[in-house]
Protein backbone atom coordinates (compact mmCIF):
# COMPACT_ATOMS: atom_id res chain seq x y z
CA UNK A 1 0.00 0.00 0.00
CA UNK A 2 1.77 3.70 -0.90
CA UNK A 3 1.54 6.35 1.81
CA UNK A 4 0.45 8.51 -0.24
CA UNK A 5 -1.84 11.80 1.22
CA UNK A 6 -5.97 11.81 1.38
CA UNK A 7 -6.33 15.22 -0.03
CA UNK A 8 -10.05 14.78 0.70
CA UNK A 9 -8.97 14.51 4.89
CA UNK A 10 -6.28 17.13 4.03
CA UNK A 11 -9.48 19.29 2.53
CA UNK A 12 -11.35 18.21 5.81
CA UNK A 13 -9.09 18.79 8.94
CA UNK A 14 -8.30 22.30 6.81
CA UNK A 15 -11.62 23.25 7.33
CA UNK A 16 -12.59 22.05 10.32
CA UNK A 17 -9.83 23.98 11.75
CA UNK A 18 -10.51 27.49 9.81
CA UNK A 19 -14.59 26.77 11.40
CA UNK A 20 -12.84 25.78 14.75
CA UNK A 21 -10.77 28.47 15.02
CA UNK A 22 -14.25 30.68 13.69
CA UNK A 23 -16.06 29.29 16.88
CA UNK A 24 -13.29 30.10 19.55
CA UNK A 25 -13.66 33.75 18.35
CA UNK A 26 -17.31 33.89 18.57
CA UNK A 27 -17.09 31.96 22.28
CA UNK A 28 -14.57 35.03 23.16
CA UNK A 29 -16.58 37.58 21.49
CA UNK A 30 -20.23 37.11 21.50
CA UNK A 31 -21.29 33.76 23.37
CA UNK A 32 -23.05 34.19 26.35
CA UNK A 33 -21.22 32.25 29.86
CA UNK A 34 -24.24 29.96 29.01
CA UNK A 35 -23.33 29.16 25.90
CA UNK A 36 -19.88 28.63 27.20
CA UNK A 37 -21.15 26.02 30.06
CA UNK A 38 -22.49 23.96 27.60
CA UNK A 39 -20.18 23.86 25.93
CA UNK A 40 -17.98 22.66 27.70
CA UNK A 41 -20.32 20.03 29.39
CA UNK A 42 -20.78 18.65 25.66
CA UNK A 43 -17.30 18.62 25.22
CA UNK A 44 -16.86 16.14 28.46
CA UNK A 45 -19.83 14.13 27.26
CA UNK A 46 -18.02 13.50 23.82
CA UNK A 47 -14.51 12.92 25.89
CA UNK A 48 -16.50 10.63 28.53
CA UNK A 49 -17.89 8.53 25.46
CA UNK A 50 -14.19 8.41 24.11
CA UNK A 51 -12.43 7.09 26.75
CA UNK A 52 -14.99 5.09 28.81
CA UNK A 53 -16.76 3.43 25.27
CA UNK A 54 -14.17 3.53 22.69
CA UNK A 55 -11.25 2.83 24.42
CA UNK A 56 -11.60 1.61 27.62
CA UNK A 57 -14.94 -0.94 26.74
CA UNK A 58 -14.58 -1.51 23.07
CA UNK A 59 -10.75 -1.26 22.53
CA UNK A 60 -9.52 -3.39 25.75
CA UNK A 61 -12.94 -5.21 27.24
CA UNK A 62 -11.62 -4.37 30.72
CA UNK A 63 -15.87 -4.01 32.19
CA UNK A 64 -18.80 -5.06 30.87
CA UNK A 65 -21.54 -2.21 29.79
CA UNK A 66 -25.26 -2.79 29.59
CA UNK A 67 -27.21 -2.05 26.08
CA UNK A 68 -28.76 1.35 27.90
CA UNK A 69 -24.85 2.58 28.72
CA UNK A 70 -23.25 1.53 25.47
CA UNK A 71 -26.25 3.45 23.26
CA UNK A 72 -25.13 6.53 25.35
CA UNK A 73 -21.42 5.97 24.88
CA UNK A 74 -22.42 5.89 20.81
CA UNK A 75 -24.43 8.71 21.02
CA UNK A 76 -21.33 11.01 23.06
CA UNK A 77 -19.18 9.73 20.78
CA UNK A 78 -20.72 10.17 17.05
CA UNK A 79 -20.60 13.88 18.66
CA UNK A 80 -16.94 13.89 18.54
CA UNK A 81 -17.04 13.00 14.69
CA UNK A 82 -13.90 10.51 14.79
CA UNK A 83 -15.03 7.73 12.62
CA UNK A 84 -17.05 4.93 13.54
CA UNK A 85 -16.63 3.54 16.30
CA UNK A 86 -15.04 0.07 15.06
CA UNK A 87 -12.51 1.78 13.13
CA UNK A 88 -11.40 3.71 16.29
CA UNK A 89 -11.01 0.75 18.21
CA UNK A 90 -9.05 -1.55 15.14
CA UNK A 91 -6.65 1.51 14.84
CA UNK A 92 -6.03 1.24 18.52
CA UNK A 93 -5.84 -2.02 19.31
CA UNK A 94 -3.27 -1.98 16.02
CA UNK A 95 -1.23 0.67 18.02
CA UNK A 96 -1.07 -1.80 21.31
CA UNK A 97 -0.05 -4.70 19.14
CA UNK A 98 2.78 -3.03 17.29
CA UNK A 99 3.25 0.17 18.94
CA UNK A 100 6.34 2.18 18.16
CA UNK A 101 7.10 -0.16 15.56
CA UNK A 102 6.64 -0.54 11.98
CA UNK A 103 2.62 -1.46 11.63
CA UNK A 104 1.90 1.28 14.48
CA UNK A 105 -0.86 3.67 12.46
CA UNK A 106 0.32 6.62 14.73
CA UNK A 107 4.30 5.32 15.39
CA UNK A 108 6.18 8.26 17.03
CA UNK A 109 9.37 7.29 15.30
CA UNK A 110 7.24 8.82 12.64
CA UNK A 111 7.96 12.11 14.52
CA UNK A 112 5.57 14.36 16.19
CA UNK A 113 3.23 15.57 14.02
CA UNK A 114 2.84 12.26 12.39
CA UNK A 115 1.60 11.13 15.61
CA UNK A 116 -0.42 13.80 16.27
CA UNK A 117 -2.79 13.78 13.22
CA UNK A 118 -0.85 13.87 10.25
CA UNK A 119 -1.52 9.89 10.30
CA UNK A 120 -5.21 10.36 9.73
CA UNK A 121 -4.47 12.02 6.21
CA UNK A 122 -2.45 8.86 5.02
CA UNK A 123 -3.68 6.70 2.87
CA UNK A 124 -2.05 3.42 4.44
CA UNK A 125 -3.09 4.71 7.70
CA UNK A 126 -6.66 5.63 7.19
CA UNK A 127 -7.53 2.20 5.67
CA UNK A 128 -10.19 -0.02 7.79
CA UNK A 129 -7.77 -1.81 10.29
CA UNK A 130 -7.07 -5.65 9.83
CA UNK A 131 -9.89 -7.62 10.97
CA UNK A 132 -8.28 -9.05 13.57
CA UNK A 133 -8.16 -6.04 15.55
CA UNK A 134 -12.48 -5.29 15.29
CA UNK A 135 -13.67 -9.17 15.47
CA UNK A 136 -14.60 -9.12 18.67
CA UNK A 137 -17.38 -6.44 17.64
CA UNK A 138 -19.42 -9.69 15.84
CA UNK A 139 -18.61 -12.28 18.75
CA UNK A 140 -21.80 -14.01 19.89
CA UNK A 141 -23.51 -12.77 16.85
CA UNK A 142 -22.87 -9.08 17.38
CA UNK A 143 -25.23 -8.82 20.24
CA UNK A 144 -22.74 -7.96 22.43
CA UNK A 145 -21.34 -4.50 21.30
CA UNK A 146 -24.57 -4.09 18.91
CA UNK A 147 -24.89 -0.44 19.78
CA UNK A 148 -21.43 0.50 18.66
CA UNK A 149 -22.36 -2.04 14.97
CA UNK A 150 -25.59 -0.03 14.85
CA UNK A 151 -23.29 3.28 14.89
CA UNK A 152 -21.16 2.24 12.17
CA UNK A 153 -24.28 1.54 10.21
CA UNK A 154 -25.87 5.21 11.24
CA UNK A 155 -22.67 6.96 10.97
CA UNK A 156 -23.65 9.46 7.58
CA UNK A 157 -26.85 10.88 9.98
CA UNK A 158 -25.78 10.09 13.38
CA UNK A 159 -22.66 12.57 13.15
CA UNK A 160 -23.87 15.75 11.57
CA UNK A 161 -26.76 15.53 14.05
CA UNK A 162 -24.85 14.76 17.23
CA UNK A 163 -21.83 16.66 16.91
CA UNK A 164 -23.57 19.85 14.84
CA UNK A 165 -27.30 19.41 15.04
CA UNK A 166 -28.06 18.91 18.81
CA UNK A 167 -25.97 21.76 19.40
CA UNK A 168 -27.10 24.51 17.23
CA UNK A 169 -30.59 22.88 18.86
CA UNK A 170 -29.33 24.27 22.14
CA UNK A 171 -28.48 27.19 20.75
CA UNK A 172 -31.77 27.79 18.89
CA UNK A 173 -33.42 27.25 22.40
CA UNK A 174 -31.15 29.68 24.41
CA UNK A 175 -31.79 32.67 21.45
CA UNK A 176 -28.38 32.16 19.80
CA UNK A 177 -28.55 29.35 17.27
CA UNK A 178 -25.51 30.53 15.83
CA UNK A 179 -23.66 30.42 18.82
CA UNK A 180 -24.49 26.78 19.32
CA UNK A 181 -23.36 25.80 15.71
CA UNK A 182 -20.10 27.66 16.03
CA UNK A 183 -19.07 27.11 19.54
CA UNK A 184 -20.74 24.42 20.54
CA UNK A 185 -20.62 22.57 17.18
CA UNK A 186 -16.92 23.31 15.18
CA UNK A 187 -15.22 25.06 18.23
CA UNK A 188 -15.76 22.07 20.86
CA UNK A 189 -15.11 19.43 17.83
CA UNK A 190 -11.52 21.03 17.01
CA UNK A 191 -10.67 21.35 20.33
CA UNK A 192 -11.99 17.93 21.05
CA UNK A 193 -9.89 16.60 18.40
CA UNK A 194 -6.67 18.05 19.58
CA UNK A 195 -7.31 16.16 23.05
CA UNK A 196 -7.67 13.23 21.58
CA UNK A 197 -4.52 13.84 19.57
CA UNK A 198 -2.12 14.60 22.74
CA UNK A 199 -2.41 11.20 23.82
CA UNK A 200 -0.82 9.88 20.88
CA UNK A 201 1.51 12.62 20.12
CA UNK A 202 2.59 13.82 23.57
CA UNK A 203 1.30 10.38 25.34
CA UNK A 204 4.30 8.96 23.65
CA UNK A 205 6.95 11.77 23.90
CA UNK A 206 8.97 9.92 25.95
CA UNK A 207 12.31 8.24 24.86
CA UNK A 208 12.53 5.04 28.36
CA UNK A 209 13.31 1.55 28.07
CA UNK A 210 9.95 1.01 28.24
CA UNK A 211 9.33 2.77 24.92
CA UNK A 212 7.84 6.15 24.46
CA UNK A 213 4.54 6.03 26.45
CA UNK A 214 4.60 8.87 28.67
CA UNK A 215 2.42 9.97 32.16
CA UNK A 216 1.10 13.62 31.89
CA UNK A 217 -0.73 14.77 34.90
CA UNK A 218 -1.54 18.26 33.72
CA UNK A 219 -3.31 16.95 31.25
CA UNK A 220 -5.42 14.80 33.48
CA UNK A 221 -8.26 16.76 33.42
CA UNK A 222 -8.88 18.09 29.80
CA UNK A 223 -8.18 14.36 28.30
CA UNK A 224 -10.50 12.67 31.43
CA UNK A 225 -7.50 10.29 32.57
CA UNK A 226 -6.05 9.71 29.04
CA UNK A 227 -2.97 11.74 29.68
CA UNK A 228 -1.79 8.45 32.10
CA UNK A 229 -0.82 6.72 28.91
CA UNK A 230 2.40 5.36 30.72
CA UNK A 231 0.14 4.08 32.92
CA UNK A 232 -1.96 2.49 30.35
CA UNK A 233 0.08 0.76 28.35
CA UNK A 234 1.59 -1.16 31.56
CA UNK A 235 -2.25 -2.23 31.98
CA UNK A 236 -3.89 -1.86 29.05
CA UNK A 237 -6.77 -4.12 30.30
CA UNK A 238 -7.30 -2.02 33.31
CA UNK A 239 -10.14 0.62 33.15
CA UNK A 240 -8.14 2.63 35.62
CA UNK A 241 -5.51 4.84 33.97
CA UNK A 242 -4.43 7.05 37.48
CA UNK A 243 -3.11 4.09 39.17
CA UNK A 244 -2.37 6.90 42.29
CA UNK A 245 -5.05 8.05 44.57
CA UNK A 246 -3.87 12.02 43.37
CA UNK A 247 -3.99 11.07 39.86
CA UNK A 248 -7.41 12.32 38.24
CA UNK A 249 -9.28 10.15 35.81
CA UNK A 250 -12.63 11.29 35.57
CA UNK A 251 -13.20 8.07 32.58
CA UNK A 252 -12.58 5.72 35.66
CA UNK A 253 -14.78 7.79 38.20
CA UNK A 254 -17.62 7.48 35.54
CA UNK A 255 -17.17 3.87 35.33
CA UNK A 256 -17.11 3.35 38.52
CA UNK A 257 -20.41 5.15 39.05
CA UNK A 258 -21.99 3.40 36.33
CA UNK A 259 -21.17 -0.06 37.99
CA UNK A 260 -22.75 1.82 41.01
CA UNK A 261 -26.13 2.42 39.38
CA UNK A 262 -26.06 -1.25 37.62
CA UNK A 263 -25.35 0.28 33.86
CA UNK A 264 -21.79 -1.62 34.27
CA UNK A 265 -19.99 -4.29 35.86
CA UNK A 266 -16.60 -5.11 36.99
CA UNK A 267 -14.34 -7.75 35.19
CA UNK A 268 -10.77 -6.27 35.92
CA UNK A 269 -9.33 -3.29 37.12
ZN1 LIG B 1 -0.16 4.49 23.12
ZN1 LIG C 1 -5.56 1.60 24.76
Amino acid sequence: MQDRLKWNYVAYYAFMHVAGVVGLWYAFTHASAGMIWFAVAYFFVGHLAITCGAHRLYSHESYHASVALQYLYVLGFSAVAQGPIVWWVGKHRQHHARTDADGDPHSPREGFFHAHMGWLMREKHVDPAPLQYTRHFWRNEGRTYAPALWQMKHYKWLVPMMALGVPTLVGYAMGDTLGGLLVGGFGRVAVQYHLTWVVNSLGHSDDGPNGTAANHWLLAIPTVGESFHANHHDRPRSYRLGQQWYDIDLGYYTIRLCILLGLARELRS
